[in-house]
Parts: C-alpha cells; sequence; structure tokens
C-alpha cells in the first residue's frame, strides 16, 4: 500500500486495530488478536510423474480458536504468501464469529500450480499435507476446507490419508468432502447464495426491489456461479461477469446486454474454469478487458474472485450507480478504497459476512459428520438463510445506530465476541 506491494496481512491488522480502537481494547488482548497463535510451515516432497522429486512449500496458520476448534480452507496457488495466509486466517477468525458459530479461525496453503500437476501429483500434494499436519488438525482441533483451486477430491484425499495415519474413520476432519463421503447437501452452493442472502436483505433495507437491480461479478469460479444463480432466481439481472484466462494471463469480462446465462457460459469453459472468448463471442457475448467489470452502469458489484481488486486505483472507476458492493471474495477491497466507498455512500456486504455461507455450511457439514447423520437440503440451505440473515441485521442495525461503515460495524461484533472469549478463558 502507498506505493508498497499489497500484503493483505498489514491490511487485515490495521482493519483490525481499528476495531480494536473502536472496543478500546486493553493491550494483552490487541497484542493476541494481531498475529496468529501458531503457525507451521513445512515442505511437501512430491515424485513428479516424470520420475523426479518436486518439493512443494506448505502452510498453515491457526489464528485463533478461543471460540472452537480452527477452521478454514487450504489453497493451492502459485503465488501464495505466508502473509496471505495470516491474513486470510484472521478473516477466518472473525468470519467464523460475526455468523456466531463455535469454531475458530485458520487457514492453509501450499505454493503450486494445480493447472500443471497431474490429478496424481495432485493427490500425492494433498496425501503430503496431512502427512506434515496430522497431528496438529483434527475434527476437535483445527478442521481444514477447499478454497481457492482445491476441491471435494482434494478434501477426500486428504481424509482419507489422516483415516489411514489415525486407524479410524474420522470425517469431521475435514469440509467440503463428496456428497455421499461425508459431505453436506448445499456446500457447493452455501457460500454464493449467503452473498445473495446478505444482497436481498440489504436490498430490502434500502426499500429497493431484487427484481429492478442489475449486477457485475468479478470471478467465475464456485462462489461466482451460484450468486449469480441464485440472484437471477431472486430476479436481478447480471449484465457482466469477468473471468481469468489461463492462456492469455490475463481475464476478460463477458457482457451481455440481456443479462449472462451461468449454463451457456459452462458450456465453453474449460476444466481449470476458463471461458473460450471466441466461442461467447459466437454466443452473442461482448468480450472486453477484464477491469471493465467495475465500470458497468449496475447496481450490485459481486467481487467474487480474489484479493486486492478494488482500490485506490480502481475504485474510481466503479460504475456511477453502483449502491452495492457484496464481497463473495475474501479481502477484495483495500482501506484507501473503503475511504472512497464511504464517500459515495455505497452500502458494503463485508467479505466475512457476504461470504460466510460457506463456512456456516461447513460447520452444518461438521456437526451431521461427528453425527453421522445427514440433514436435507432444504433443511441445510434453509439453516444456512436463518443463520446469515440472523448476522445481516445484527451488523446492519449496529452499523445503522452508531452511524458507522458496515465494515466496521462487522468488525466490532466479531472482534468484541473473540476478545471476551479470550477473557473468559482467561488468556488475558
Ligand atoms: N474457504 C472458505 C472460506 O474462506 C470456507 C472455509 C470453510 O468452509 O471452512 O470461507
Amino acid at each position: 500500500m502507498n506505493g508498497k506491494a499489497f500484503n493483505p496481512f498489514e491490511m487485515a491488522q490495521a482493519q483490525f486495530d481499528k476495531a480494536a480502537d473502536f472496543l478500546a481494547l486493553d493491550e494483552g488482548t490487541r497484542e493476541l488478536l494481531r498475529v496468529p497463535l501458531r503457525e507451521y510451515h513445512f515442505s511437501i516432497p512430491v515424485r513428479m510423474d516424470s520420475g523426479k522429486i518436486k518439493v512443494f512449500p506448505g502452510f498453515r496458520v491457526q489464528h485463533n480458536d478461543a471460540r472452537g476448534p480452527g477452521k478454514g480452507g487450504i489453497r493451492f496457488h502459485p503465488h501464495e504468501t505466508i502473509d496471505t495466509v495470516r491474513a486470510l486466517s484472521m478473516w477466518m477468525t472473525w468470519k467464523c464469529s460475526v455468523v456466531d458459530i463455535p469454531l475458530g479461525g485458520s487457514k492453509g496453503g501450499v505454493i503450486c500450480d494445480p493447472h500443471n500437476l497431474s490429478a496424481h501429483e495432485q493427490e500425492q500434494i494433498c496425501r503430503g499435507w496431512v502427512r506434515q499436519m496430522a497431528k496438529n488438525v483434527g475434527p476437535l482441533s483445527d478442521v481444514p476446507a477447499p478454497d481457492v483451486m482445491t476441491n471435494a477430491q482434494h478434501m477426500l484425499w486428504m481424509l482419507d490419508e489422516f483415516e489411514v495415519i489415525h486407524g479410524q474413520r474420522l470425517p469431521g476432519l475435514i469440509t467440503g468432502k463428496p456428497v455421499g463421503m461425508g459431505g453436506s447437501l448445499g456446500r457447493t452452493e452455501a457460500t454464493g447464495y449467503g452473498v445473495v442472502y446478505t444482497v436481498r436483505e440489504a436490498l430490502r433495507e434500502l426499500g429497493i426491489r431484487p427484481e429492478n437491480t442489475t449486477a457485475s461479478v468479478q470471478g467465475f469460479g464456485n462462489v461466482a456461479q451460484y450468486a449469480i444463480r441464485l440472484f437471477q432466481q431472486i430476479g436481478g439481472k447480471v449484465l457482466c461477469v469477468s473471468c481469468w484466462d489461463q492462456a492469455d494471463q490475463t481475464s476478460y469480462a463477458y457482457t451481455k446486454p440481456g443479462g449472462i446465462d451461468v449454463d451457456a457460459l459452462l458450456g465453453i469453459t474449460d476444466r481449470f474454469g476458463g471461458i473460450d472468448k471466441n466461442k461467447a463471442r459466437d454466443i452473442g457475448y461482448s468480450v472486453l478487458p477484464g477491469e471493465k467489470w467495475i465500470e458497468q452502469d449496475v447496481d450490485i458489484l459481486f467481487p467474487a474472485a480474489i484479493e486486492n481488486q478494488i482500490t485506490a486505483e480502481t475504485a474510481p472507476r466503479m460504475g456511477r450507480n453502483v449502491k452495492i458492493i457484496a464481497e463473495g471474495a475474501n479481502g477484495p477491497t483495500t482501506p484507501e478504497a473503503d475511504a472512497i466507498i464511504g464517500q459515495r455512500g455505497i452500502f458494503v456486504i463485508p467479505d466475512f459476512l457476504a461470504n460466510a455461507g460457506g463456512v456456516t455450511c461447513s460447520y452444518f457439514e461438521q456437526v451431521q459428520s461427528n453425527s453421522n447423520y445427514y440433514w436435507e437440503k432444504d433443511e441445510v440451505l434453509g439453516k444456512l438463510d436463518l443463520k446469515m440473515t440472523a448476522a445481516f441485521i445484527a451488523v446492519s442495525e449496529l452499523a445503522r445506530k452508531r452511524k458507522i461503515y458496515m465494515r466496521d460495524a462487522a468488525y466490532i461484533i466479531a472482534v468484541s465476541r473473540v476478545a471476551q472469549a479470550c477473557k473468559d478463558r482467561g488468556w488475558v
């Protein structure tokens, strides 16, 4: 920031410091919550299909477990850094707290690019990660899940390795498992649907009918796809979606005046989620530079890709009619951009509230796995809606009452619960 390279952990700490000031947290609690409780750095040796050994750096960061076992995904990314994982683990703590589920915050990562790895090599990375972490994760201590570029298959390989090591079936180790193998119905939809539950509530508060709204979405992964589907079901129109193009190493924005069609785009998407530009043109889409997603003349922006996307540089280019930003991604908006958004009076549904549907459903999955009794999809989604709506209302009421920015209100609620748990346990 300020010309320096973007550091998500510094950003997470700056956001926390603001909440700590607001809550007048004592020095000890502040010091404890500013940094992770534990972090693990390790090497994962993998025999590649070529016969050569390649060593992949892996991480797990456990930010805080005062409210319950650590919870959070494992990312596979070629540019993963320990500071990204630290920031994400801290955001997981606030995420579980703001929706009031009895879990703490963790995050893991491996520096690797699944685009260039065979299924067998990916399996070895998953099993290697678990062999390094087997003593320090578990159903009662720290529960991993999928995240960027990891999926249900990766989770099942990890679970299998853990169960082999422990000689027992322990499906509560990990969430995001395949349905039928301990996974929960609704988990795939949960994050994207959760984002839209909060948007529905925000629209209700602003007195706007969903059927009169338009949106632009950054990202076309799992979160974006299900957010688009539910947003369309409640009557909204998605005019633009931007997507990463692996071959060109850049992103493109796909627009269609009548609204985009998720199934049509999925039909021309490769196995890594990239949309075929030429085929998109053939079926009536305009293909623009990816950054154009933010400039669309829409009511709602859904950043649902990665961190550091709405910045001091891009925020001034936001469409003039934007009323709501619903952060499906983790950390998409920098503090500098927050200042610009705040001045424009745009209603922000902050990341760790908007995208908490995934971990909330993971919590339901854990409950189901631990009790070996699986719920119907309607039950899962009904409970998810209740949790997300209650969390949204608590945050927006506080924001309104204290006349503060939604992100600050979410932080105040989340941090105060965690600080209280640390105090109650006698840690601070
Ligand atoms: N990786 C997701 C997140 O960032 C889900 C975490 C989980 O389900 O534990 O919220």
